[in-house]
């Protein structure tokens, strides 16, 4: 049996620590904000005190934190605990850069890292459904694949420290647009006195439409946003991109993007899901 240990245990976090336990993993988490953590007792699950002790003796380390400063935090705070032989899945959205330096880390701690970041959301991580993208470390990949099993439905291998990494950001670069872009066209609508839901109708089912319009446009015209992915973390998914894409690469859309879930967070709107960019306009 593998003893993982899952460092971070919030919207994500937490859903993928209960699948990992339900699966007969020996399972062991750590979160800064302990009372995140209790719930997942109930499956058996220790509530460590430290990053250290949740580590202590694991064969997997997951992180799953808000982004690249705050895991390379957490992995100095867990150092002393790590193995030699322990396998560390980097599974934060931490952007290019980041990757790169958390890989780096890895190597100064003498730990084996995959860069492994996911897609889906709080649901799809509920379900054991995410699609895992995963990069580096063919050795380790026999060892690791329960674990990616347990959380989710797919493994996508990718060759080259980084590749997830900058995978997830074009596929978030994707995401946020679609996101701000179906604000805008719900808000048109309002403001043009056309019922929002024929917007939707007219849409679904047929080539431009998106089963993800279907599900966060009803909760912008009901202004009802329980949190599936906080705007906060929407907006530091946009900064990561058009830090990626540097100078050389003009993202127009995504720096518009970008502004638009600033005013959200500015509004008010920073811990509701990502839709709730809707109330920037
Ligand atoms: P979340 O609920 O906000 O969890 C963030 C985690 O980071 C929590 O454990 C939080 O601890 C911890 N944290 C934040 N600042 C910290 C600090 N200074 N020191 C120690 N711990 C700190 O977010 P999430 O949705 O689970 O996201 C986790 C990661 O997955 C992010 O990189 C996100 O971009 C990515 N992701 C999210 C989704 C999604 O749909 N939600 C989908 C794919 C990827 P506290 O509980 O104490 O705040």
């Amino acid at each position: 049996m593998t003893t993982v240990a899952v460092l971070g245990t919030g919207y994500m976090g937490a859903p993928m620590a209960r699948n990992l336990a339900v699966a007969g993993q020996t399972v062991r988490v750590w979160n800064r904000s302990r009372e995140r953590a209790e719930p997942l007792a109930d499956v058996g699950v220790t509530i460590a005190d430290s990053p250290a002790e949740a580590v202590d003796g694991a064969d997997v380390v997951i992180t799953m934190l808000s982004d690249g400063p705050v895991v390379a935090e957490v992995i100095d705070a867990a150092a002393k605990g790590l193995g030699s032989n322990v396998v560390w899945l980097q599974m934060s959205t931490v952007g290019d850069a980041w990757s790169t330096r958390l890989a780096q880390r890895a190597t100064d701690l003498g730990v084996v890292h995959v860069d492994a970041p996911v897609l889906g959301t709080k649901k799809p991580a509920e379900d054991g459904q995410l699609v895992v993208l995963a990069a580096g470390a063919g050795d380790v990949r026999d060892r690791v694949t329960p674990v990616f099993d347990a959380v989710g439905s797919r493994t996508i291998w990718l060759d080259g420290v980084g590749q997830a990494s900058r995978l997830k950001l074009v596929i978030n670069a994707w995401i946020a647009a679609l996101t701000a872009a179906l604000a805008e066209s719900v808000a048109l609508a309002e403001h043009l006195d056309v019922d929002p839901r024929q917007f939707l109708d007219a849409i679904d089912g047929g080539a431009v439409g998106a089963p993800y319009a279907q599900i966060k446009g009803p909760m912008m015209i009901d202004g009802e946003y329980p949190t599936s992915f906080p705007v906060r973390l929407a907006r530091k998914d946009v900064g990561l991109v058009l830090d990626a894409a540097g100078d050389d690469l003009p993202l127009r859309v995504a720096k518009a993007v970008a502004a638009q879930f600033s005013a959200a967070i500015d509004a008010g709107a920073g811990e509701d899901d990502m839709a709730a960019v809707r109330r920037a306009i």
